[in-house]
């Protein structure tokens, strides 16, 4: 998983005034989907009257998020705004209208810097009550690095030591987004995806469960947190994974093949997983990726729903696209799931699928020489 030697630490502050209690979780949601980020810890819930708009302007709930990334401080801003533009988020208007959403990042570890419109860490953790209580709920001991003061020095410095930002300790989600009572949310403040785990509930009624026997009592926030890793390759992007990593072939053009790369996924048909083996082979041409590489590529297109044809011809294009090499091939063997559970098939039976690319494709030697090196 992550290197932790590099991650930074940083604080992002979030807010909504317009359907507040589906965009706050979901954004949420969405911020801990980034691989990128991990997510330590979700503040409580507080309300706040709107500055600056129109007086009826809805109040709003504020967040603070405590976690670490490692994103750069630019790349973090990019993907948070890109969580914005997925919740709605204009920002073409008057800054003080009703939002869907405001992601900000108001501290991050190690930087002190003002990048013209935006600065870190945000002056407004010192002075914004609306901002700076939600931090010290989320990391009361948090040093501002100009400063020097405790997040909790900051909140008692405040006008009415920050009382205009009230603690929201029940939520009512709005609907279809009720799943938990508040409760629930007063024993456990973490917030994942509300919308989903209702869905979740409702299937575990049907089938004729009770959602609320103990041993079912967090079923639906684990299938919740499983189906976010089991399709992140949804919110993964090639370029994401590969990160550059590419090197000068320095006239290498020998074949390149990675065999036995395990991949779990799951068939679009049933939503049941199929895994097994992926072997990858190109003819390099200008440039090579380091191996570990390909294992991630194969990932990225296995965490979605798929059909193995497609993932196999997936990865091929992958490895074509940001290599540009002589040719790729890609075999994958595969057990499904959906027909040995379900005894359609005898259950040692897998599935075998190639995609060919260029000189793979062309050259009845080349490939052979493939399916020696793959099989031997
Ligand atoms: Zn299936």
């Amino acid at each position: 998983m992550h290197d932790h030697e590099t991650m930074k630490d940083v604080i992002i502050s979030l807010g909504s005034n317009i359907d507040r209690e589906r965009h706050l979780p979901e954004a949420i949601r969405l911020i801990r989907r980034n691989r990128q980020i991990d997510v330590y810890k979700v503040s409580r819930f507080f309300e706040s009257d709107s500055i600056g708009g129109p007086d009826d302007a809805p109040a709003y709930f504020n967040v603070a998020l405590w976690a670490c990334t490692d994103l750069e401080p630019g790349e973090l801003r990019d993907a948070l705004r890109g969580i914005e533009g997925v919740l709605g988020r204009r920002r073409d208007g008057d800054p003080n209208d009703p939002r869907t959403i405001d992601l900000d990042i108001t501290y991050y570890q190690g930087v002190t810097e003002d990048f013209g419109d935006w600065r870190l860490p945000d002056p407004q953790a010192l002075t914004v009550p609306h901002v700076a209580v939600p931090i010290a709920d989320v990391a009361p001991d948090w040093e501002h690095d100009i400063t020097g003061q405790s997040a909790n020095d900051i909140v008692t410095q405040l006008e009415n030591g920050g009382r205009s930002v009230r603690p929201v300790s029940a939520i009512t989600l709005s609907a279809p987004y009720q799943t938990r009572t508040p409760q629930d949310w007063d024993d456990n403040p973490e917030v994942y995806a509300p919308h989903l785990e209702s869905l979740v509930r409702e299937q575990l009624l049907e089938i004729g469960e009770d959602p609320d026997r103990e041993g079912l009592r967090r079923t639906p926030l684990r299938v919740a947190k499983a189906m976010d890793f089991l399709t992140s390759g949804y919110s993964t992007s090639l370029d994401d994974v590969v990160n550059s990593a590419l090197f000068d072939a320095e006239g290498a053009d020998e074949m390149v093949l990675v065999k036995g790369v395990e991949f779990y996924s799951m068939c679009e048909h049933h939503m049941l997983p199929f895994f097994g083996k992926a072997t990858v082979a190109y003819l390099p041409d200008k440039q090579i990726i380091g191996l570990s590489k390909i294992a991630r590529i194969v990932d990225l297109y296995a965490r979605r729903l798929q059909v193995q044809e497609r993932l196999t011809n997936q990865v091929a294009d992958a490895v074509e696209r940001i290599l540009d090499p002589h040719g790729v091939a890609v075999t994958i063997e595969g057990k499904h799931l959906c027909m040995m559970m379900r005894g359609v098939q005898k259950q040692d039976s897998s599935m075998t699928t190639s995609a060919m690319r260029g000189t793979f494709k062309s050259d009845a030697r080349t490939r052979s020489e493939f399916l020696d090196l793959s099989t031997s």
